[in-house]
């Protein structure tokens, strides 16, 4: 009989630590870096809002505390109602990873023009409509964090990443901008710079020359050990960092990776 009442105490007192949590929302939940940091988030006992377009996969996952939607990030709308649709259950959002991303490799000169446009619209005005939707409630409560994923890509050029480096270059600066919007509120913007890692992001691109360019590459330059999970316990490091500390810009490769 003990023994039981003893469980129900520690089940209640686990039940309260992971309301104390604050909400977490992940773009891109569905495989990749956005997976591994819903399992992590998960076990930390943070209550979640996991957003992407292939719900079976999030769903799959089965985490406690967790609202799997599917939505578009390009879609504004359907994004902020499922924010709105956690917010209502589990309190205002304490950290917004936008970590969504396609990536198109393509030569600028004879590449798809939509897949341009594609890459703008996920990369770039999709992390544009995940900053406005929590904004003005960080804002408002002085406190709140968000990580945006950005790419090596984002510093520095490669070839055949025409516009996939112009929409990480995109991420980059729309996050250094917010930064300094948001600094005398209290309130953290970081970006994120990974090098290569293995996850379903090749899959994008159409060009099997371009793929199979791609997968030597990396093999060349030696960016085959760093893992997806390594990504992502970095950025929970950074966001259990205090409030009153910003990792700001965060680049993070293979060791092997010299380029
Ligand atoms: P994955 O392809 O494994 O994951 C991408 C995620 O984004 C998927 O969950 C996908 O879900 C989601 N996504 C794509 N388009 C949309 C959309 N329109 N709306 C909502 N979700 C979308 O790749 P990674 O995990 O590698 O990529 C995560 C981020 O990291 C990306 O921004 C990528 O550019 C960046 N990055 C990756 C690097 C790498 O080498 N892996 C290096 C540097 C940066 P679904 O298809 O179900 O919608």
């Amino acid at each position: 009989m003990s023994g039981i009442l003893e469980l129900d105490s520690l089940t209640q007192r686990i039940n309260q630590m992971n309301m104390e949590r604050k909400l977490v929302v992940i773009t891109g939940a569905s495989s990749g870096f956005g997976r591994e940091m819903a399992k992590l988030f998960a076990e930390a006992g943070h209550p979640l809002l996991l957003l992407a377009r292939r719900l079976e996969k999030m769903e799959a996952l089965e985490l406690p505390h967790t609202v799997c939607r599917k939505v578009d990030v390009t879609d504004r709308v359907g994004f902020e109602a499922a924010v709105l649709e956690a917010e209502a259950e589990f309190g205002p959002t304490d950290l917004l990873v936008n970590n969504a991303g396609v990536m198109m490799l393509g030569d600028i000169a004879s590449q798809n023009p939509q897949e341009w446009k594609l890459m703008m619209d996920v990369n770039v005005l999709g992390v544009l409509n995940g900053m406005q939707i929590v904004m003005p409630g960080m804002k408002e409560r002085k406190t709140g964090t968000i990580i945006n994923v950005a790419s090596i890509a984002g510093l520095q050029p490669f070839a055949n990443h025409g516009a996939y480096c112009a929409s990480k270059y995109g991420v980059v600066g729309l996050s250094q901008v917010a930064r300094a919007e948001l600094a005398a509120h209290n309130v953290r913007v970081l970006h994120i710079c990974p090098g290569a890692v293995e996850t379903e992001l090749l899959g994008h691109t159409t060009d099997s020359n371009i793929i199979k360019g791609y997968n030597e590459w990396k093999e060349s330059v030696g960016a085959t050990n760093i893992t997806a999970l390594d990504v992502a316990r970095t950025i929970q490091f950074a966001y259990e960092l205090p409030q009153s500390v910003s990792l700001r810009e965060i680049v993070i490769a293979d060791t092997q990776q010299d380029a």
